[in-house]
């Protein structure tokens, strides 16, 4: 018997899957791996600390339900695994493990092992199919919909990949037991970010249960994971590969990436924490441009500052980053067009819009403001 979780729907025609979310889900992913794709052969991919915790259940799972289980694969846990290098490794070890079209190939990790994985998939064989098993919340949240897979270049995050849509997402709330404090909160900066964008009852949810969630109450986890799937698969469904709608998703990015770029993509800055920032720095923006009413800047910071993330600049580069610094990494973003930068603004919680025509004078006055 699989124990009844609480599943999000992904409609994507053909490609479309179920996310599972709640507790004791790797204990039954055999089944439920099973039930969904048949009985194929499967392999492993994960990293050194995830595979500590949670390898052997989920292996034992497999196994139990009668499943053909190859050697897993363990990469070392971290960003720098989202590289060529490691990739050429992994699609070495899945080949000389003998994959078939049919092998399933599950990630069970963070979004590195999600994007490393998932890529890795979309190209062995011309395509193979992929599982996620995302153990940290920013991957039960962000990268297990929408299909973003992808690894890391010289030139930049995320700049080789492809779309290649999982067959089933299984997010076990009780992995996040394991999890450090601080990639919890990093990950509950995009919960976050989902009701600031469109979902306003949710943000409204979150001021009463944040601190509870984030402590880790299973009840809570899991209707919060449900709800940032449901509002992330929402805009994916309408903009599968990115063709304006999507761009939603990057409130507060345009800013983060900036803090990221210039802190050095290291553990100075986890990415959730320059989203957290740079959340308020578009809030502050959007008052600032006589769009957005004060008060919603002040929720928004009273609420990411009472779970402990950060909401300014103030305390990153030690005194030496400037406002010029910042705004000049921003002109370098992917996402500029035209050399212009849309910015994800808001009207308020839960009314995010895209705007291109931003003056470079208050994008400068709003880094400053959160360095001071
Ligand atoms: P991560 O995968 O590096 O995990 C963070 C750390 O936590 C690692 O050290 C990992 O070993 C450890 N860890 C993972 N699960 C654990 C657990 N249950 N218990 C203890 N430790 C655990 O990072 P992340 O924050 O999950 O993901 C970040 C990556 O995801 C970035 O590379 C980013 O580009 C990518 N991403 C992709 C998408 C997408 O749509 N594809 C969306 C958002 C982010
Ligand atoms: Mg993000």
């Amino acid at each position: 018997m699989t124990r009844p979780s609480t599943i999000v729907p992904v409609a994507l025609g053909d490609r479309s899957y179920d996310i599972h979310i709640g507790p004791g889900l790797i204990r039954h992913a055999g089944t439920l791996i099973r039930d969904a794709v048949g009985n194929r052969p499967l392999v492993v991919l994960t990293d050194s600390a995830v595979a500590e915790l949670h390898l052997s259940p989920l292996l034992d799972s497999l196994r139990a339900a009668g499943a053909k289980v190859l050697d897993p694969i363990i990469v070392p846990s971290g960003e720098a695994s989202k590289d060529m290098e490691k990739l050429g490794e992994v699609m070495d070890a899945l080949l000389s493990r003998g994959i078939e079209r049919k092998t399933v190939l599950v990630a069970l990790g963070g979004g590195v092992v999600g994007d490393l994985g998932g890529f890795a998939a979309a190209i062995a064989l011309r395509g193979i199919d992929f599982i996620q098993v995302p153990t940290t919340l920013l991957s039960q949240v962000d990268s297990s919909v929408g299909g973003k897979t992808g690894i890391n270049s010289r030139h930049g995050k995320n700049l080789i990949g492809a779309f290649h849509q999982p067959r089933l997402v299984l997010a076990d709330t009780d992995s996040l037991k394991t999890l450090p404090k601080r990639e919890v909160l990093a990950g509950y900066a995009e919960v976050v970010k989902y009701g600031l964008i469109d979902r306003p009852d949710f943000f409204t949810w979150l001021e009463a249960n944040g601190q509870a969630l984030v402590d880790g109450d299973d009840a809570l986890l899991t209707e919060a994971i449900r709800v940032s799937c449901d509002a992330k698969a929402d805009i994916v469904a309408k903009d599968e590969r990115e063709g304006g709608l999507r761009e939603l998703l990057n409130l507060g990015h345009t800013f983060g990436h900036a803090l990221e770029a210039e802190a050095g993509y290291g553990t100075a800055l986890l990415h959730g924490e320059s989203v957290a920032i740079g959340m308020v720095m578009a809030f502050d923006l959007s008052v600032r441009m006589g769009l957005c009413p004060a008060g919603d800047l002040a929720r928004v910071k009273a609420h990411l500052t009472s779970v402990g993330l950060p909401v300014s600049a103030a305390h990153l580069g030690g005194g030496a980053w400037t406002a010029e610094k910042l705004a000049a990494h921003m002109a370098k973003d992917k996402k500029v067009k035209d050399g212009r930068v849309t910015f994800i603004l808001a009207r308020g919680i839960g009314k995010a819009f895209r705007c291109a025509d931003v003056a470079l004078q208050d994008v400068k006055a709003v880094l400053a403001a959160s360095l001071a």
